[in-house]
């Protein structure tokens, strides 16, 4: 049987000479490529010491750090699952975590070493170290005993590898199950997609507990043997200042935001790069074109998720299955990756075709295998025919772009008719003066739910709410327009730069149906 174990993968991408620089850190530390080999070794013989059960689970609680990648790339090598929490959690969230994951093993930071021990030790968590940004802690402590060679375990394409907790906008967040095979199937797709070269060197200045920075950054880099510029965390003038030594950037699209607010940022400066490529949440047309004018660049964008890693791209370069389309559109996500399936249905499950809204579903080697611990739910989120329901809403045009148009959960049905939010916003952030909108649906008593905006004004605009709804009134369908709308001086955002509609929803309840 062939090893289909991801991190051998990852390790003959390696470069020959590993005494070459892996990683180059913002603390002005340099890491080897064999200094990923030896670390990650010493922290898989430590964990094959402790002779946990196959698929253990290893959560990980910690800042960003290099030594964090070591341990990711450690479980792999010994089999077992890696579980990353966002650094951002409480205890009630890790409470819940430990509860449902059962880990045997709970990396945290020191400070948080009180709390996260006692809950963890309550759950039945057998170890509990801990890890710091500056490589202190108990867990390189315990390391540093062990060899610094290790053999990776013999892995089936379907064993898992990592759990990722969904960000639970609804409900309890859900552990998505992803497998050494989905996790490498997607890497090698990317490879090719984006044009990997062993020369690119990679801004990596994303988190690292989700599956942008983690998975997409982190595989592109260590499977094409490129260097990588780690930031711990987005700092526009340091991103700026390491640009003249870097072929990609990976963000979200608030990094070009918050780029494109600095001055100094021009074509010059990014002489040397090769792609810019945004995630995880929707780029504003607007963003994606003066990016293009300020820079000459035309950023790619891509869309994934927890569940199957990326789905879709615009192109690289020329894409022989679209009639070598090689246009990157702004405001749509691209085509679906090569070996990804997927349809736009309607209610009664029906294909749809060019221009229609539907449910956005997929299937390919990168799905996921279920929610962990969540077969009911597992069952309801897939179709009879192995498709999984993304619960995206979307469409495909006449040349196979696919552009999102917000989650199904998101929908505003008013009066029995359904209102896209995305639609909305598009037209409210054309109109002058405004930055950035986000539009919720409320309980109204007589339409069900009504629309309620939220609403970004451009730096030095005052707008009036009443002067934005009248404006909508003239282009869209009366059912369409908000019933209520609010100028606000920020949109909430998660760590993703994801824009929070759950608490825009929960804002909206508690402003009640005031005039505007
Ligand atoms: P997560 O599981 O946290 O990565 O969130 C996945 C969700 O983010 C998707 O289901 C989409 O709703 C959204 N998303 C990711 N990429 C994009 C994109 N390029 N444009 C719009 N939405 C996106």
């Amino acid at each position: 049987m062939t090893n289909a174990n991801l991190y051998s993968a990852l390790r003959q991408g390696f470069p020959t000479d590993l005494q070459l620089t892996a990683i180059e850190t913002d603390q002005g530390l340099r890491y080897s490529w064999s200094d990923l080999e030896r670390g990650s070794a010493m922290l898989a013989n430590w964990i094959d010491s402790l002779q946990l059960p196959a698929a253990s689970r290893i959560a990980v609680q910690v800042e960003k750090s290099v030594e964090v990648l070591m341990l990711y790339l450690a479980c792999l090598r010994s089999g077992h699952v890696f579980l990353p929490l966002n650094p951002a959690y409480q205890q009630a969230e890790i409470a819940y975590f430990v509860a449902n994951a059962e880990p045997a093993v709970v990396v945290c930071t020191p400070t948080n070493f009180g709390w996260v021990s006692k809950l963890a030790f309550q759950a039945g968590t057998r170890y509990v170290l801990t890890l710091d940004e500056q490589r202190g802690g108990s867990l390189l402590e315990r390391a540093a005993h062990h060899r610094d060679v290790h053999t990776p375990v013999v892995c089936r394409p379907d064993d898992l590898a990592a759990i990722i907790y969904t960000s639970g906008t609804t409900g309890r967040s859900k552990g998505a199950m992803l497998s050494h095979g989905n996790l490498l199937s997607n890497a090698l797709v990317l490879k090719d997609y984006w044009g990997w070269q062993s020369s690119d060197v990679l801004i990596h200045a994303l988190p690292i507990f989700h599956v942008h920075g983690l998975f997409v950054a982190i595989h592109g880099a260590l499977l094409n043997g490129c260097q990588m510029l780690w930031h711990s965390r987005f700092d526009p003038q340091r991103v700026l200042a390491d640009m003249s030594r870097a072929t990609v950037l990976m963000g979200v699209p608030t990094f070009y935001t918050r780029l494109l607010a600095m001055p100094g940022w021009d074509a010059q400066a990014c002489a040397s790069m090769r792609l810019f490529i945004s995630g995880s949440a929707p780029m504003l047309v607007d963003t994606f074109e003066r990016w293009q004018q300020r820079t000459g660049h035309t950023v790619l964008e891509r869309y994934g998720m927890s569940e199957t890693v990326m789905l879709t791209s615009n192109p690289y370069k020329p894409d022989e299955r679209h009639g070598g389309a090689s246009k990157r559109v702004g405001g749509s996500v691209g085509f679906p990756l090569p070996g990804v399936s997927l349809r736009i249905v309607g209610d009664n499950g029906a294909a749809l075709g060019v221009g229609e809204v539907g449910s956005i579903q997929v299937k390919g080697p990168n799905v996921f295998a279920g929610y962990w611990r969540m077969p009911e739910k597992t069952v309801q989120e897939f179709t009879a025919d192995g498709y999984f329901i993304t619960g995206d809403m979307g469409t495909l045009d006449e040349n196979g772009y696919v552009r999102i148009v917000g989650r199904s959960k998101d929908l505003i049905i008013s009066g029995g008719l359904n209102v896209y939010p995305a639609e909305i916003e598009d037209v409210l952030n054309n109109l002058p003066g405004v930055a950035e909108s986000a539009v919720v649906g409320v309980p109204h008593a007589d339409f069900g739910e009504v629309g309620c905006a939220f609403v970004l004004a451009k730096p030095g605009v005052e707008l009036q709410p009443e002067v934005l709804l009248a404006a909508l009134k003239t282009q869209l369908a009366n059912f369409k327009v908000p019933k209520h709308c609010r100028v606000v001086s920020e949109l909430p955002r998660n760590a993703m730069g994801k824009v929070q509609k759950n608490l825009l929803r929960e804002m909206a309840g508690k402003l009640g149906s005031g005039s505007n």
